[in-house]
């Protein structure tokens, strides 16, 4: 049997493909041929959290319908797992990484301690370049803004590379309320957008989805063929479905990862090139830059982009490491500032470091709660440790569960290229949410229930003495039964014979 090309999973590899393209008796990674269909009758896709206005969301019982889909709970965690896998390859391969590490991290914190200045040094080399420059306090203002750059343009339709900050702005349900049409050039990002769901993650926005979720998606919004959920197929159909809307779109807009100060210059790093032919096909390019994405030197620029790509996918760099710079001739550049929140979170003292984060998503792969939730599960616009963190400073309410979806286990601080201490911020929102009485009544009383029985260590082990007799003699149902959801998936493990305290006291305290 022959090798399985690299780019495809050996699961999703037709031994018998003959329509392969090979060179040199290698089949071509990216060649147009066929892979397996993964079975019969796919696994419906489970669906993200419900939302109920500003009611908290319950990510536990997102979480569990997701868990209830084992195929898409397994595919999840084993492709982010892989991710996280990578990112260790390469890393080691840099003998430096830490020192990496500290010099972004110092380097992110000098800029947002001096953040008033280089933002002014950045618009003034931006508008010096040709740039208009226009300032958003919020959401509204960013959308806004740019639906006033379109009306002034005449423009009915954006073609747009992925950007978190749009999805933090509500931008394309803006622009479908104003008419106009917004095409998502990033393929996870488009298949996301035909299915009417937000990211799941902030680089593999997908990346929940099996094959035959986007067979069935593609099929309903571009017609493909619904059985045929061969991974070439459906891209490449997607492709020929876009480019059309891209060569005839009358604006273009891309986010923003670093934006330096020095140059006045944004800079965007992407795989599928995507952000090029959105900045570059319209002759109307507009960029969303968050206030935070502020770096002061071209020269520390090679720093982030050696830590990016290796943290969040593994690899050495991204295909495409864009810089843009100033209009074309003929065409017209604008740079929308954007803070959103971001000012009030610098002044957050437990959290304001939180905004060094370059959104490479490593601390998502690496966590064992998101990896088997699915990013949909916090219904929040960040998922994972870091979405934690940032969702409750927008809104301490709705989000006040999330902080609790963490088994505060280090890992997520351990790869953070910026080293942002994560589970220690997650860890002080909890005390902080309680302190703002936002977390529910029943946890609140359990936990003062507990609190009160730990700062007493006599009453501590009479309660422990209870509890192993009960639970040697209690019936099954008592735990295990619909109305305790604890149970349903844990099994309480068998009492020792002894505790560590009445242990203790035999084997030290009486031999003193
Ligand atoms: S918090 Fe750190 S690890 Fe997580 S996305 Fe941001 S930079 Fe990456």
């Amino acid at each position: 049997m022959s090798t399985p090309p690299a780019m495809l999973h050996p699961e999703l590899w037709d031994h018998d493909d003959t329509h392969s393209i090979y060179r040199n008796g290698r089949r071509l990674d990216h060649a147009e041929a066929s892979s397996k269909p993964l079975r019969a009758k796919p696994e419906p896709q489970p669906r993200g959290a419900k939302i109920h206005g500003n009611r908290p969301v319950d990510q536990a019982e997102a979480a569990a319908r997701f868990i209830a889909a084992p195929e898409h709970e397994k595919m999840h965690d084993e492709r982010l797992w892989d991710l996280r896998q990578k990112r260790d390859r390469e890393m080691h391969g840099i003998p430096e990484w830490e020192e990496l590490r500290s010099l972004a991290s110092a380097i992110k914190e000098h800029t947002l301690t001096h953040l008033d200045d280089y933002l002014d040094q950045f618009e003034a080399n931006a508008r010096s370049n040709g740039v208009h420059v226009h300032w958003a306090r919020d959401a509204a203002e960013h959308n806004r803004a740019v639906h006033g750059i379109l009306n002034d343009h005449g423009a009915k339709s954006l073609i747009k590379s992925k950007s978190m900050l749009t999805e933090e702005c509500g931008f394309r349900h803006y622009m479908a309320s104003v008419g106009i049409e917004v095409i998502e050039t990033d393929l996870g990002e488009r298949i996301q957008q035909l299915d009417k769901e937000d990211p799941s993650h902030v680089v593999v926005p997908a990346v929940h989805k099996l094959r035959t979720d986007v067979a069935e998606v593609f099929a309903k919004t571009i017609g493909t063929d619904p059985d045929n959920s061969d991974v070439h197929y459906l891209a490449e159909a997607q492709r020929e479905a876009n480019r059309p809307l891209i060569l005839a779109a009358d604006a273009g807009m891309t986010g923003c990862n670093f934006a330096v100060a020095e140059t006045g210059s944004v800079v965007v790093c992407t795989n599928e090139g995507n952000a090029d032919l959105s900045a570059n096909v319209p002759k109307l390019h507009i960029a969303s830059v968050g206030i935070e994405k502020i770096i002061p030197r071209l020269e520390h620029l090679a720093v982030f982009v050696r830590l990016l790509s290796r943290s969040a996918l593994g690899s050495p760099m991204t295909q495409y490491t864009s810089h843009f710079r100033g209009p074309r001739e003929g065409g017209e550049m604008h740079f929308v500032l954007v803070d959103n929140g971001r000012s009030e979170r610098l002044g957050m003292a437990e959290f304001w470091t939180s905004l060094k984060c370059i959104r490479c998503g490593a601390c998502m792969n690496t966590c064992p709660v998101y990896r088997r939730s699915g990013g949909l599960s916090y219904g929040a616009t960040y998922s994972g440790p870091i979405g934690l963190i940032i969702d409750p400073t927008f809104n301490a309410r709705k989000y006040s569960n999330l902080p609790f979806a963490s088994t505060l286990n280090g890992s997520c601080s351990n790869v953070c290229p910026v080293k942002i201490n994560i589970h220690e911020q997650i860890y002080t929102w909890r005390r902080e949410l309680v302190k703002q009485h936002e977390t529910p009544f029943v946890k609140k009383v359990a936990m003062k229930a507990a609190g009160e029985l730990l700062s007493r260590p006599a009453s501590y082990r009479a309660a422990i003495a209870a509890a192993d007799v009960a639970l040697a003699h209690l019936p099954h149902f008592v735990i295990y039964n619909g109305l305790n959801a604890w149970g349903k998936h844990r099994e309480v493990p068998h009492p020792p014979k002894q505790t560590f305290h009445s242990w203790y006291q035999v084997n030290r305290e009486e031999k003193r």
